[in-house]
């Protein structure tokens, strides 16, 4: 994969949909957090972290380096170098999702972790202009009971930049069916839905968060070994998160030939792009976008498509959203 991306992709307006706070914490950021908590080690044994076989492997390690994340302090700071980051690329507007279901069960006192999550955000806003909204993440392994909790602190915080809830995690233990419930919670909680699926699952996965009124697919990757499943989310336009990168290095998908996004995009799905874990995947938005045009064909035209979409896909509220189109709109010139 290139890792340099071209002056259009890099100016091109984006937004991000599926990016998780704890997975863009780069090693150099993470090195800093342990000499903050008297933990010894080099930015080597740190990369160490980083470095994962399969699937579950990549679940440690992303474990592995949230125990890092204590104090507000700590959210506040990883908060702000991703808003610093995404300002560098041009996104302009990022959904974060911050694994509250982790919070939760390492028992951590998550009123005070919100403040320096909302602090790093208006520092980020600040000074780099871009906007973030959270989607707080339940663990789908943790069960029905946990994702509640999660989705009520969500509904708490809802007046204070928290625009959704989702799942993430084991899709094969924690089924969609189970949260049925904590969803239809959320959702008459104002609260807007998205979830994984179809990410280590088949296509059933994906209906059944479409089933929990889903209103955009985490990954989606298996979405093409069931027709009528495709043909239900081209006509509903349900926005695809797609994460190549991601599905590569988990092993999810084996080869970059066989990763779907490219017939997903002929077949007329909403697709947008997106780096999930963009530091434990090596990767970043506009290096996505670089794959996307050398692996897949996009033209630029293309990714100007995918930009949109991404902002047309976002929960921004009705008004902001409008403001972002008629900003891409009038900034990015057809060729
Ligand atoms: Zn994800």
């Amino acid at each position: 994969m290139s890792s340099r991306s071209s002056p259009f992709i890099l100016s091109l307006p984006k937004a991000e949909l599926h990016l998780h706070l704890e997975g863009a914490i780069d090693p150099a950021t993470l090195l800093e957090l342990w000499q903050k908590h008297g933990k010894e080690g080099t930015l080597a044994e740190v990369e160490q972290l980083y470095r994962y076989a399969d699937f579950n492997g990549f679940l440690m390690a992303f474990k592995a380096v949230t125990e890092d994340l204590r104090t507000a302090e700590d959210y506040e700071l990883v908060t702000y170098r991703l808003m610093e980051k995404l300002k560098a690329e041009s996104v302009l507007h990022a959904e974060v999702y911050v694994s509250v279901g982790v919070c939760l069960w390492r028992k951590q006192d998550f009123d005070r972790i919100f403040e320096g999550l909302e602090r790093g955000r208006e520092r980020g806003e600040r000074d780099f202009g871009v906007s973030l909204l959270w989607i707080f993440d339940a663990v789908r392994q943790f069960g029905a009971e946990a994702a509640q909790s999660v989705f009520e602190l969500a509904a708490r915080y809802r007046d204070r930049h928290v625009v959704g809830i989702g799942i993430g995690g084991d899709e094969q233990k924690g089924p969609a069916e189970l949260f049925r419930d904590a969803y239809a919670y959320a959702a008459d909680q104002g609260l807007r839905l998205t979830a994984h699926a179809g990410e280590t699952a088949g296509p059933e996965s994906i209906w059944g968060a479409l089933n929990l009124r889903a209103e955009r697919i985490g990954h989606g990757l298996t979405a093409w070994q069931d027709p009528e499943l495709v043909e239900e989310l081209t006509t509903r336009q349900i926005p695809m998160e797609i994460c190549i990168s991601s599905n590569l290095r988990t092993g999810c998908c084996r080869e970059l030939a066989d990763h779907p996004v490219r017939r997903y995009f002929d077949q007329g799905l909403m697709v947008t792009l997106n780096t999930d874990d963009p530091a434990m995947f090596r990767t970043s938005l506009a290096q996505e976008y670089q794959l996307a045009r050398e692996s897949f064909g996009f033209t630029d035209e293309h990714l100007r498509e995918l930009a949109r979409n991404s902002f047309e896909a976002s929960f921004l509220p009705a008004e902001k959203k409008l403001n972002f189109l008629n900003l891409f709109d009038a900034t990015v010139v057809r060729p």
